[in-house]
């Protein structure tokens, strides 16, 4: 996977050397450059800022700039294209020679089934878009190129995504959570960890990316860990994670998984398929109050 990434603290992503994803660089399952957007400007100050029409406070990111940056990343050339700039942020804004961007739901929807593709997926973290989440790291853990634009001062011109969008390129905005960050380093950081874990290969075990919270198609929050010893400081291990009985370890795990999402995201719970739900799972939702008899659990 190529994965270019944007900024004006390019020296921010030296932090991807490390770990895991230090690694996965150098046995060549990803490729990461951090480039500055400063290098595509040409004023002597290197300036990518300017200030916001219609006025308010702080600075917004100039389009000049980013766009020369872009073409060059992603091998378009400069065009004009139609635009209207009243359409919802996020609708594929419309151009003569535009291919319409394929529909993030519909891509989505089938995550896994997904091939790896070379069309490049242009990001931009942004506060004020759609939550990032574990199906969009899946999604875009099959395409072979990331480009990450990280946002500054009071964020890019809306223009930048409606224009690449109305070239055809799948253009995607997401936030990582409903707070504010000074930039998008932080947020791009986040994506990337959560993506690149689930490349072939990335993890010594394969495994442990399997049976993880928010995952697979009936997602739960994963159940407690523990390790040895048991009995540390008083608090002792369940006596079943000791039994060496793989049946009930699996079954506590998996009510221990139910009872916590029902507690901390009951949304998880209503999103569950109840065709997919066995017996035991079945039973265990109905005495934490749950209907289970139709398509999804309903709270009685
Ligand atoms: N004025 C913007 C607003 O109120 O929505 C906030 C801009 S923020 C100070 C600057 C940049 O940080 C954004 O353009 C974005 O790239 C990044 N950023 C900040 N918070 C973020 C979040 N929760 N998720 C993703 N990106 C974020």
């Amino acid at each position: 996977m190529k994965i270019d990434i944007v900024s004006v603290f390019p020296e921010y992503f030296e932090v991807l050397n490390l770990s895991l994803l230090g690694k996965a660089q150098e046995k060549g399952l990803v490729e990461v450059t951090a480039h500055n957007l400063r290098d595509w400007t040409h004023d002597v100050h290197h300036s990518v800022d300017d200030t916001p029409v219609g006025g308010g406070a702080g600075m917004v990111m100039k389009p000049e700039v980013w766009s020369e940056c872009l073409d060059e990343l992603l091998h378009l050339e400069p065009t004009t294209v139609t635009c209207d700039s009243t359409a919802d942020a996020d609708d594929t804004a419309s151009a003569d020679a535009a291919e319409p961007a394929e529909s993030a739901t519909e891509i989505a929807a089938n995550a896994d089934t997904v091939p790896a593709t070379d069309r490049p997926v242009l990001i931009f973290p942004n506060p004020s878009a759609p939550l990032f989440t574990q199906q969009d790291a899946t999604e875009l853990s099959h395409a072979n190129h990331l480009l990450f634009g990280c946002g500054r001062y009071e964020g890019y011109d809306a223009r930048i995504p409606q224009y690449y969008r109305a070239q055809g390129v799948d253009v995607r905005e997401y936030s990582i959570g409903d707070y504010v960050l000074n930039g998008g380093e932080v947020a791009v950081s986040v994506m990337l960890e959560a993506i690149t874990r689930l490349l072939p290969g990335f993890m010594g075990n394969a495994a442990s990316i399997v049976e993880e919270s928010y995952t697979g198609e009936n997602a739960l929050l994963e159940h407690r860990q523990y390790t040895k010893p048991a009995d540390w400081r008083g608090i002792k291990v369940p006596d079943v994670l000791l039994s060496g009985d793989h049946a009930k370890v699996d079954r506590f795990r998996r009510d221990e998984a139910l009872a916590k999402t029902n507690k901390l995201r009951p949304d998880l719970i209503e999103a569950l398929d109840c065709s997919k739900l066995d017996k035991a799972d079945r039973k265990t939702l109905m005495a934490l109050g749950w209907e289970v008899s139709g398509t999804h659990p309903r709270q009685r």
